[in-house]
């Protein structure tokens, strides 16, 4: 039996939590290979490590005196190292980082740093060898993961080790320049060990026993998910769950490795099982989750006929390669085709598509709203179901939410609905009530 777990940043915030994740690694000689993340919060209102960092560097790139702020990252891990009495000084890593800071390292392997220094505790607290992500997770030159070299540089490692740490978040590319992950991105790490070591499971470790219907943030306990298929959780997290990085999914998916998410203050729990079966459901329940987030263009064009003409989806979306814009959903009508956009992806070239969205598809009319939340209900059984979409416009409908867009996904695993962003949270809330 062969383990990877992965440790979340509010799971070794502190010496305390440190503790117990020692407990939960040393009571399963299976917990071989561990991926730690930077230290997170420890209370409502505290910076995460990665913040401190980003900020540390930001000041340093700005030419500002950065000392002060790196001392007080610094005491962050000193306060883990004396809270487990461990004989591990970080003085000669301190300094390096503080003269590659100086010479504007960059900000990425600024960032990568906490889960670096973390890896370094871990190995020491535990006893277990330490591997550098740098060495085995690839980026090419574009920054794009490099799958397959990153899974056999992983497996010919760690076939020397028996038991190894390797910290989260970051790898580098081929002339050593540190590359990080988008954030959460410690869950993909996890998820390449596992299948380069042929885990028979993946453990992800966090701050709730598992995928819970809803965000615990926005629905009052939510009903949690025992079992789920990755294609289910993959839709919940790329539309916003943000409990396992949407990423993590594909490297456990391919090797058929079952990811089990579970809460480190709460380690009896079976958390949430994630295999290529479908959702178990409870008698008379439909859906599998629901998951969403803020801040979306939707681009509306009308044009007479445009039905019958030729081309003008690939016009449309050959704009948006033009300004290396993802499309998110393309919602379409008699006449009418929408685009919907991520305002983070967008950035501030709304203006500009919009003028070549003018001259190349010569619309009559185009309408833009944007502050739009998506959101999606998410179930493997849903499409043998009827009356499941009246049933979720009808719970929008009494709690007075407007509904400006619609997208069944062809998987025909979710519905997807586009309301304001102010009425995000309620629309959950209705939708969650509803099923
Ligand atoms: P970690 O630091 O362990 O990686 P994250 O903060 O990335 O943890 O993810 C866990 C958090 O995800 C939970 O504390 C919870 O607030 C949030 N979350 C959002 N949606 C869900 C959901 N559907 N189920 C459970 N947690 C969710
Ligand atoms: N520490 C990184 C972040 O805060 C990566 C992670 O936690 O997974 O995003
Ligand atoms: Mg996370």
């Amino acid at each position: 039996m062969k383990k990877v777990v992965k440790f979340g940043g509010s799971s070794l915030a502190n010496a305390e939590q440190f503790k117990k994740v020692g407990e939960i690694i040393r009571s399963e000689e299976s917990r071989r290979y561990v991926v730690p993340s930077a230290p997170g919060k420890r209370f409502n209102g505290d910076t995460k490590v990665t913040d401190m960092l980003y900020a540390c560097y930001e000041a340093a790139e700005a030419g500002e005196e950065f000392s002060g702020k790196l001392q007080a990252i610094k005491e962050r891990f000193e306060e883990i190292i004396k809270g487990l009495s461990l004989d591990l000084s970080l003085e000669r890593e301190f300094e390096q980082i503080a003269a590659d800071f100086s010479a504007h390292a960059g900000k990425e392997y600024a960032a990568s740093r906490g889960e670096f220094l973390n890896g370094k505790v871990m190995a020491a607290y535990l006893g277990y060898e330490f591997v550098d992500a740098a060495e085995v997770i690839r980026f090419d030159k574009n920054g794009v993961l490099e799958a397959e070299k990153t899974n056999r540089l992983l497996e010919k490692r760690l076939a020397k080790c028996e038991k190894a740490v390797i910290p989260g978040f970051y790898g580098a590319k081929v002339d050593g320049t540190i590359k990080t992950f988008s954030r959460g991105g410690s869950d993909i790490t996890g998820a390449l060990v596992a299948r380069a070591v042929g885990a028979d499971v993946y453990e992800n470790w966090t701050d709730v026993s598992g995928f819970l219907m809803a965000d615990p943030r926005i629905v009052k306990d939510p009903k949690p998910i025992s079992t789920v298929s990755y294609k289910e959780l993959r839709e919940l997290s790329y539309m916003g769950a943000s409990v396992l990085h949407e990423d993590a999914i594909y490297p456990a998916r391919i090797a058929n490795i079952p990811i089990n998410i579970r809460n480190t203050n709460e380690p009896e729990n079976p958390g949430t099982m994630i295999t290529s079966e479908p959702a178990k459901l409870e008698e008379g329940q439909i859906i599998a989750g629901i998951a969403g987030s803020k801040d979306f263009t939707v681009i509306t064009m009308y044009k007479a006929l445009l039905s019958s003409e030729r081309g003008f989806i690939r016009k449309m979306s050959g704009v948006l390669e033009d300004f290396d814009i993802p499309i998110e959903h393309i919602p379409s009508g008699v006449d009418t085709l929408s685009v919907v956009i991520s305002n983070k992806q967008l950035g501030g070239k709304l203006e500009d598509i919009l003028d070549e969205f003018e001259r190349q598809l010569k619309p009559d009319h185009m309408e833009v709203s944007d502050d739009i939340a998506l959101i999606a209900t998410v179930g493997a059984g849903m499409s043998l179901r009827t009356g499941v979409s009246a049933k979720l416009f009808t719970a929008l409908a009494e709690k007075k939410v407007n509904i400006r867009m619609i997208d069944q996904g062809s998987s025909e695993m979710n519905i997807i609905v586009g309301v304001e962003n102010k009425d995000f949270e309620k629309a959950i809330r209705a939708i969650y009530g509803a099923f």
